[in-house]
């Protein structure tokens, strides 16, 4: 205890602090409300408009950073932070609902659906006006109730409605939208954020918003990374995307060039990195490309590297650098 604190002799109050220290506790003027996070599963039949969606709702609110290992097995399709609505929205991907499936296949996705929606707060099912599939429609509803999470039901392509919408094949409150010309995205916000829970971003505002691919690239291979290795070493590791051209005129097929190297604390993990032979990373570079291909869309052409980089986590120009700070 400081002597000033000792020989204090106010009594305004309890806990008086210290001269230097800011007074947190008094409640101020303008309070701001608090803030929402949280993930977002969407469910939904592939084509319904899922990366539609995304784009439109990220517009020019696009945060992408992701420094944080996630939490979740799930994929993040997209991270929205919105100052306006005080909100952030981590959006997970699930494997897309398929319409006549054989049983087992049919049962194998839906675990996996399941799965995603127990890493979300809220869950987002996707409906195509364009098929209003009925059984369909009853099997998204029953798989996303089984959650027991909040859910918002949207229907999806309304533009393409000939006449009056007929909202009947979707349960009460399902939203009509349109991801491709943008037909109650703020309806869709408004609902999204009402139903996330209170709590700090998880995520970084300032936000690289030029570079998305290129984080969304990294994150991807440290993902990999983590689910290939053993614990302790995914937490020292970065990637550092070296080179990233797209539509690589040498490459067959004109595929997208990435170099991209794995950064690890100490020789030894060098060593676990790379596998006997070169196996481990071999299958770290295939099992990341796949994703990458999957995100991107287009075929891509990874090259791995692993540098030893000591210490790299205590100094922060390398931090910068590789983005996990704030270039400001
Ligand atoms: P995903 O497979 O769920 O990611 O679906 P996509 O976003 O790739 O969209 C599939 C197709 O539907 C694309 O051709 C989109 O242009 C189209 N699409 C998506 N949203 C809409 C919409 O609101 N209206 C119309 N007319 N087409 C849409
Ligand atoms: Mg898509």
């Amino acid at each position: 205890m400081s002597e000033a604190r000792a020989n204090d002799e106010r009594d305004e109050g309890p806990a008086a602090p210290d001269a230097a220290t800011p007074v947190a506790s008094v409640p101020q003027p303008e309070e701001e409300q608090p803030t929402r996070c949280g993930y977002v599963a969407i469910v939904g039949q592939p084509n319904v408009g899922k990366s539609t969606l995304m784009n439109s709702l990220v517009g020019e609110r696009l945060s992408i950073v992701t420094p944080k290992p996630h939490t979740t097995r799930t994929r993040v399709l997209g991270i929205i932070t919105d100052p306006n609505r005080r909100a952030q929205v981590i959006f997970l991907d699930t494997p897309g609902m398929v319409e006549t499936p054989r049983y087992r296949l049919q049962e194998a996705m839906a675990n996996v659906i399941r799965r995603s929606m127990r890493d979300s707060d809220v869950v987002l099912a996707l409906f195509d006006y364009t098929r209003p599939d009925p059984d369909l429609v009853a099997r998204t509803v029953e798989l996303v109730r089984g959650a027991g999470k909040p859910t918002i039901y949207a229907v999806n392509k309304i533009d393409l409605a000939p006449g009056e919408l007929d909202m009947s094949p979707y349960p009460e409150g399902t939203l009509p939208i349109s991801a491709l010309f943008e037909l109650n995205m703020p309806a869709l916000g408004d609902a999204i954020t009402a139903k996330l829970p209170l709590g700090p971003y998880l995520y970084p505002l300032d936000a690289l918003a030029d570079q998305p691919e290129r984080f969304f690239v990294a994150e991807l291979i440290r993902e990999t990374i983590f689910e290939e290795m053993d614990k302790e070493i995914p937490y020292t590791t970065a990637i550092a995307i070296e080179q990233f051209i797209e539509r690589h005129a040498e490459l067959p097929g004109r595929k997208d060039y990435i170099n991209a190297t794995i950064l690890v604390d100490h020789d030894s993990q060098k060593g676990i990195m790379i596998g006997k032979g070169g196996a481990k990373l071999k299958r770290i570079g295939r099992l990341s490309r796949e994703k990458i291909e999957r995100f991107l869309e287009r075929p891509v052409y990874l090259e791995l590297y692993v540098k030893v980089k000591r210490d790299w986590m205590k100094r922060e120009a390398d931090l910068r650098e590789l983005g996990y700070l704030d270039r400001s």
